[in-house]
């Protein structure tokens, strides 16, 4: 079974948030604010954390940052829908996800299952496939209607990140940092323009892309 720790100050949202997560079979550690969440995590055994931003005690990005001193349980935050900047910096600490309230259960629990799928170990399947195109990731190619795709270096980097973390919200900040270095971390320009390449590359319509989805202001992720 799997143990969710939630941290929440409003009451009657982690009551709803406990007894909606019982139900469907999992076991819940609910915390109101960020010390006893980080006490409750460091007593071990938590599969994943649903974490609200705003906490009376600290700020839910430094329980974010303290968590990953030493654990990497996926973390998902729950934010307000103004609060762009504290969603940004909680992805930049380490956070995996977010949920902006109000937010529909059905919604959160899909972003709980494919939080608790990444954590399984990947398989030695390297092959990634969409509907539209396939990745090898070993051989490093590309392939779409049966034909070899030319990438760059940079946009093959870009597109490895991607579909290496399938479902996975990857960060502005993280891409920019991981694909061309520390001192570009604010430079989407950079990002658009390959992520319009690799549209133009991969996807039927990229214009309506299917599978490099754009979250604005946050960042990129690959639908399989
Ligand atoms: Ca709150």
């Amino acid at each position: 079974m799997n143990r969710i720790l939630i941290v929440e100050d409003e009451p009657q949202l982690l009551r709803a948030l406990t007894i909606n997560l019982r139900a469907r079979g999992y076991e819940v550690k609910p915390a109101a604010d960020g010390t006893s969440a980080l006490v409750a995590a460091g007593a071990g055994d938590i599969d994943l954390v649903i974490l609200d931003l705003g906490l009376p005690d600290m700020d839910g990005v430094d329980v974010v940052r303290a968590l990953r001193g030493w654990n990497d349980v996926p973390v998902i935050v729950l934010s307000a829908r103004d609060a762009q900047a504290a969603k940004v910096a909680a992805l930049d600490a380490g956070a995996d996800d977010y949920v902006t309230k109000p937010f529909g259960m059905d919604e959160l629990l899909a972003r709980i299952r494919a939080a608790l799928r990444r954590t399984v170990p990947a398989t030695d399947a390297p092959i990634v496939r969409t509907a539209s195109f396939s990745v090898d990731l070993s051989a490093k190619r590309a392939e779409r209607n049966g034909q070899e795709v030319r990438l760059t270096p940079t946009e093959w980097h870009l597109l490895e990140l991607l579909v290496r973390n399938p479902g996975k919200l990857l960060s502005q900040q993280q891409l920019l940092q991981q694909v061309w270095g520390p001192s570009y971390a604010t430079e989407t320009n950079y990002l658009r323009v390959y992520m319009a390449q690799l549209r133009r590359k991969l996807e039927p319509h990229p214009s309506q892309p299917q599978h490099l989805l754009t979250e604005p202001g946050m960042g990129y992720r690959f639908a399989p």
